[in-house]
């Protein structure tokens, strides 16, 4: 019977794109234990937060006792992985359990990873480890209080098992992950549907990716132009988003690329601590495809490819869609630009993201931003506390202020031609975080979380779920980690 604290989740992906769904159940651990759960977002979908905490709540978390109408399923995709492409991925380790209305009456996706091995694990175990699966929940968390679109951890479930890691020395504790996204649709599952060469489940595809995610499409004359401007400008505005909090993703696959603009797949992905266009943190990234100032680059890439994937939709004739695809690639540039400038405009005071009561043109805006950003990088000033920095010196008070992160080195003209224009230090600081995910205290956290400590990791999820707001008590928090060794991230 259907359990009070969990409605039935929807089947719609399952039953409406059966060739991409495979049936397939969680594995059941003998002892599941709630490592961590999101309280405000169980309240969002309904759930009773003290009802998913005792065991019967735990294993309907984890897929094992599914409410009644679930179908759980491996989802099929391809994708390009650093830029080779693999045509079968899929769900390896991960398993969709349905959809879910929220509280708003938005469909959302309830999603497992680490929940076992699939037909897709190709060589893998199928497993999670509690270090990455609490550090997809705390990057998801410290994205959502940004104001970044993301997939969101509902729980992370330790299984009781012990997993083996090849960057650990020892075998460490399992756990799996409870996800919720507003889909999971990627740049990489259209890459397969296309790849089978039939544009009947292609065309149902794109469908339901327009249902789902832009259904102000269906009605227009040009639905499937339409989808691909409109996962381009998601896309674009993600990205910059991303630029605009010094977030390196890590693994910017086509797989890991959504068609709702939500950022997905928190792997080897780190905030970038001194401001350096080739930051790389990513243990497998040798050549730095996906470094900081590559991510524009990448996803006009990635859109690319997802452009390629709609040609059969676009138009009978091939250099008609061709002409089509090309036109709508040609709008990232400056959507990526517009978004971009918007949010530095912000970031410098001088109006808000929206545009509203502007103090300098684009231009301006623009310029001063790359002389700030020239300076930060020769200086290798901390990228967050910059920003902050910035905010005190416009309201005068010069012991917090910019002159005093730089150091031995002294402001360029730029700052004097900012100051003038009148910047707005309380609207700075609702918009530059005091905290991000430090890369030192996240692998504490973890750390003492694989040991089973989880005070850490609740400390600094409370600090960066709250990341405009200074408080008492947590100062090192707000600084980056001591210099040293350059940060190594895995994929976990
Ligand atoms: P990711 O890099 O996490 O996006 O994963 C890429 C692909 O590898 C996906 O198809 C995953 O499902 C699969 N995968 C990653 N780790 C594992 C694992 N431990 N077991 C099985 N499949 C995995
Ligand atoms: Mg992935
Ligand atoms: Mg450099």
């Amino acid at each position: 019977a259907a359990r009070p604290f969990a409605p039935p989740l929807g089947a719609a992906f399952a039953e409406r794109l059966p060739e991409r769904a495979l049936p397939w159940n969680a594995m059941r651990p003998e002892r599941p234990a709630i490592l961590a759960l999101n309280e405000s977002l169980a309240r969002e979908l309904g759930l009773d937060p003290e009802r998913l905490r005792d065991e019967p709540g735990a294993r309907w978390l984890i897929g094992n006792d599914p409410a009644e109408g679930s179908r759980p399923v491996a989802q099929v995709y391809a994708g390009h992985q650093f830029g080779a492409y693999s045509p079968r991925l899929g769900d390896g380790r991960a398993l969709l359990l349905g959809e879910i209305a929220d509280t708003r009456g938005r469909v959302r996706d309830l999603h497992l990873k680490g929940s076992g091995r699939t037909p897709f694990a190709r060589g893998a175990d199928g497993f999670a480890a509690v270090g990455p699966m609490l550090r997809e929940y705390l990057m998801g968390e410290a994205m959502h209080a940004l104001g970044i679109p993301t997939t969101r951890a509902l729980a992370v479930v330790a299984t009781g098992r012990r997993v083996v890691r090849d960057e650990a020395l020892d075998v460490l504790p399992g756990a799996v992950l409870a996800r919720v996204a507003s889909s999971h649709l990627r740049v990489g599952t259209f890459q397969y549907a296309r790849s089978l060469g039939d544009p009947e489940l292609l065309r149902r595809l794109a469908d339901f990716a327009i249902e789902r995610h832009f259904p102000e499409l269906a009605a227009g004359e040009t639905p499937y132009l339409g989808l691909l401007e409109a996962v381009i400008d998601v896309q674009a505005r993600l990205v910059a988003s991303w630029m605009l909090v010094g977030f390196v993703h890590g693994v910017m696959n086509t797989d890991n690329m959504t068609i709702s603009g939500e950022t997905i797949d928190y792997g080897p992905c780190a905030f970038m601590d001194a401001y350096d266009p080739a930051t790389v943190f990513s243990s497998i990234d040798h050549r730095g495809r996906y470094a900081y100032g590559a991510q524009p680059a990448v996803a006009g890439w990635n859109l690319t490819r997802f452009a390629e994937t709609l040609l059969p939709l676009l138009s009978d004739d091939p250099a008609e869609a061709e002409r089509q695809a090309v036109g709508a690639l040609q709008g990232f540039g400056g959507a990526y630009d517009a978004a971009w400038t918007a949010g530095m405009r912000a970031k410098l005071g001088l109006g808000d993201a929206r545009g509203a009561d502007p103090t300098a043109d684009e231009e301006t805006v623009a310029a001063l931003a790359a002389e700030l950003l020239h300076e930060l990088h020769e200086g290798r000033i901390d990228y967050t506390r910059a920003f902050r920095a910035l905010a005190e010196t416009a309201r005068g008070v010069a012991a917090t202020g910019y002159a005093e992160l730089l150091g031995e080195r002294s402001p360029g003209p730029w700052l004097e031609r900012w100051l003038a224009l009148g910047p707005d230090p309380t609207a700075m600081d609702a918009t530059n975080p005091v905290y991000i995910a430090r890369n030192h205290l996240v692998d504490e956290a973890l750390v003492a979380a694989t040991e089973g400590d989880l005070a850490p990791f609740e400390a600094i999820l409370d600090a960066v779920a709250r990341p405009f707001e200074p408080r008492q008590g947590l100062e090192r928090y707000a600084q980056p980690g001591p210099p040293g060794r350059p940060h190594v991230t895995y994929c976990g």
